[in-house]
């Protein structure tokens, strides 16, 4: 069976991402099915988006940082970067949550980035990348990003986005279809260090 392990970046979207959840979990009633989900700071600013966020541990998905403003870090002096790291990190303490470790916005990163990075106490180190893109955020259709998904290796880390209506309608369809074949998996099994 492939291990596949679906990342979702820019969490929470309220609206979208409870429906990505609904087909995870509907899927995971079924034999398990695991994702990974990047939390935007600033993103969580009700109480549906602390729902949401809850919602997501609950189920047993694995949490990433992804900056509090969604900031080019390239751009930022360290200082900045720790501090749009460091904002998310407490906001989702208070909610009883740790993150596995950070995926930088745009995947942005350099020397400096990774130095840094490699400083914090997270399981993971290191810049967490993909190697698949859904292209869920250029405009891809359902349809595109199901056939995407369908193309994906064993291994593979599979970059979508927790606001993409499509990614929610493609996921129901490539589940659906192709649920049973593959395991859907944490980053942190994918990435050891
Ligand atoms: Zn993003």
């Amino acid at each position: 069976m492939k291990k596949i392990a679906l990342t979702f970046d820019d969490a929470p979207e309220c609206g979208v991402t409870d429906q990505i959840l609904d087909i995870l979990d509907q899927y995971g009633s079924q034999g398990g099915g695991k994702a990974t989900f990047f939390i935007q700071g600033n993103r969580i600013n009700s109480r549906h988006a602390i729902w949401i966020l809850k919602r997501i541990k609950r189920s047993g998905h694995e949490i990433g940082n992804h900056s509090w403003s969604h900031a080019r870090f390239c751009e930022l002096s360290s200082r900045k970067i720790w501090w749009e790291l460091w904002k998310t990190d407490c906001l989702l303490f208070f909610l009883g949550i740790r993150t596995v470790g950070v995926r930088t916005p745009y995947g942005e990163q350099n020397e400096r980035i990774e130095k840094l990075l490699g400083k914090r106490r997270t399981k993971i180190k290191k810049n967490i990348l993909w190697t698949i893109h859904s292209h869920d955020s250029s405009g891809a259709t359902a349809e595109e990003i199901t056939k995407t998904l369908k193309h994906t290796e064993d291994g593979a880390i599979v970059l979508c986005h927790a606001w993409s209506r499509e990614t929610g309608k493609a996921l129901e369809s490539f589940l659906g279809e192709c649920g049973k074949e593959i395991e859907f998996v944490k980053i942190s099994e994918l990435i050891k260090e």
